[in-house]
């Protein structure tokens, strides 16, 4: 990047996001993305057939403006919809109903963390449209259609060149993602298509005002993509400019196999589209109550969860904080054994002040101990221990009842078992010994059979306590609290 650093690098993002409706954005086919056998879902309307009239899908309309709302933009009361006229063979119709001058959403921002701190992208607008279908390209050569795709419903995204680098695109739209899969309004997977970046990527020197001419970058099919697409097109633009040579705008496709960009073709201007109103379809007039009532079932968003995880329960790692976030199901199930936990508190009368400690201790055991058990994936684990369980477990482990070496063998088998955590103590005789005597009793053993470790000791040889420590949880078969076992046989060294 050396060499680029006379340059800012200018970076814009359009990004197509696919509805989740139960069908098709202008007639009744399904939405299936199952459907695994080619043009199941299709009809007249969907393929264009003269005579037949498109209707808009309400479900795709809520979708949209939810995610406008979650997207801080303005909600048009007046929409309308036109048609984008190009030739491919995966557009039936010959056209594409899409948004051109009247958006449903306009001039909203989003706001994500960076490396740097936290970073605003003003977003121009998002507008309804319908998918294209899919070409399916055999190793024969020749090529089909798939139309099941074909009239979906998709939202398109268009930022304002508001990034400077990949690491701030791909935050963005991990946010993105998180968002339209809280709000259902997308699944949002970049290997099934269904969320879909195009990266405008310009370079202009320090300083300047005026923007480069800028380059759109296709087919990124995951972030790793986007990531190695960028960092090969600032270093070909900045090479041509350079060598003095000037930058074409154009489209160019992501080489995979290559990792490099290729040119696909030169880039349309709008006009090329002769966009002009939808004909088959009336204005779409969206009212004030409507919004409101949408606005009401916005859930809470990922943001708002981070800050109230960070308040209402005091986590502060924001590693931990963040495998909740990302994972619904795995935050439920946080929350409700944070409540258990209370009750805990209450019936063994521990000090409501600490709470925070408990809480802690249990998003330690849940994010590592217990995902370790089910090798790392996030399943239902209240299918397995119960919150009420859990919750006794962080109890008992925060009274010292169970240290952690005995709580690792206790938390195994309530996941294994479905029992709970004092019944697998008192059958396996796992009780902390607490009894100081039988303490001394068991430390005293250990010294009688191994005179030369005390002696190695005495003569400077650390480890030799380590060793002895070591004798010491074997002998107890793990009961005795390693912190007590060390204050023990400390005191007793010094006097022999
Ligand atoms: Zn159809």
């Amino acid at each position: 990047m050396e060499k680029n650093s006379k340059y800012d690098v200018v970076i814009g993002l359009e990004i197509h996001l696919e509805s989740k409706t139960k069908s098709k954005m202008f007639c009744s086919c399904l939405n299936d993305a199952d459907e695994r056998r080619p043009n199941i879902n299709v009809c007249p309307i969907c393929m264009g057939h003269p005579g037949t009239l498109p209707q808009i899908n309400e479900e795709a309309i809520d979708n949209i403006i939810k995610l406008g709302l979650a997207l801080n933009s303005k909600i048009s009361n007046y929409t309308k919809f036109d048609r984008k006229n190009y030739f491919y063979p995966d557009l039936p119709k010959g056209y594409q109903i899409s948004q051109f001058d009247y958006p449903v959403c306009r001039e909203g921002f989003l706001d994500f963390k960076t490396e740097k701190g936290v970073k605003l992208v003003r977003i121009n607008r998002l507008h309804q449209e319908e998918d294209a279908g899919r070409l399916v390209h055999a190793s024969d050569g020749t090529s089909m259609v798939d139309f099941n795709r074909a009239g979906l419903a998709l939202i398109e995204l268009v930022t304002e060149p508001d990034f400077s680098s990949a690491e701030e695109v791909i935050n963005f739209a991990k946010e993105l993602q998180l968002i339209a899969r809280y709000l259902n309004v997308s699944e949002a997977n970049m290997e099934k298509g269904e969320m879909r970046i195009e990266v405008n990527l310009s370079l202009k020197e320090k300083g300047e005002r005026e923007l480069g001419t800028k380059v759109e970058i296709k087919n990124l099919n995951s972030f790793k993509t986007i990531e190695k697409a960028i960092a090969y097109e600032i270093e070909r633009q900045a090479e041509i400019l350079e060598e003095g040579g000037t930058i074409v705008q154009e489209t160019r496709g992501f080489n995979d196999a290559k990792q490099i960009t290729i040119s696909q073709r030169s880039k349309e201007d709008s006009h090329e589209y002769r966009y002009f109103p939808e004909p088959d379809l009336p204005p779409l007039l969206i009212s004030e109550e409507r919004i409101k009532t949408l606005k009401g079932r916005i859930p809470e968003l990922p943001q708002g969860k981070r800050l109230r995880l960070e308040g209402e329960y005091g986590l502060k790692d924001p590693k931990t904080i963040e495998v909740f976030v990302q994972n619904k199901d795995f935050a439920e199930y946080f929350e409700k054994v944070a409540t258990e936990v209370l009750n805990w508190m209450q019936h063994k009368r521990i000090d409501k002040e600490k709470y925070f400690d408990l809480i802690k201790l249990e998003a330690n055991y849940l994010t590592s101990d217990l995902l370790g058990l089910a090798n790392g994936e996030i399943i239902d684990f209240s299918e397995k221990i119960i919150p009420e369980n859990f919750a006794e477990f962080i109890v008992l482990i925060h009274n010292g009842e169970i240290n952690s070496k005995i709580a690792k063998v206790v938390l195994k088998d309530m996941y294994d078992l479905k029992k709970d955590p004092t019944h697998i103590i008192e059958d396996k005789g796992l009780k902390q010994l607490d009894d100081e005597k039988e303490i001394d009793k068991i430390i005293e053993s250990v010294l009688e059979s191994n005179p030369s470790a005390i002696s190695d000791y005495k003569n400077g040889k650390l480890a030799s306590f380590q060793f002895l420590i070591g004798q010491i949880m074997a002998k107890s078969k793990g009961k005795i609290n390693p912190d007590k076992a060390k204050e023990v046989l400390s005191r007793k060294l010094e006097n022999i």
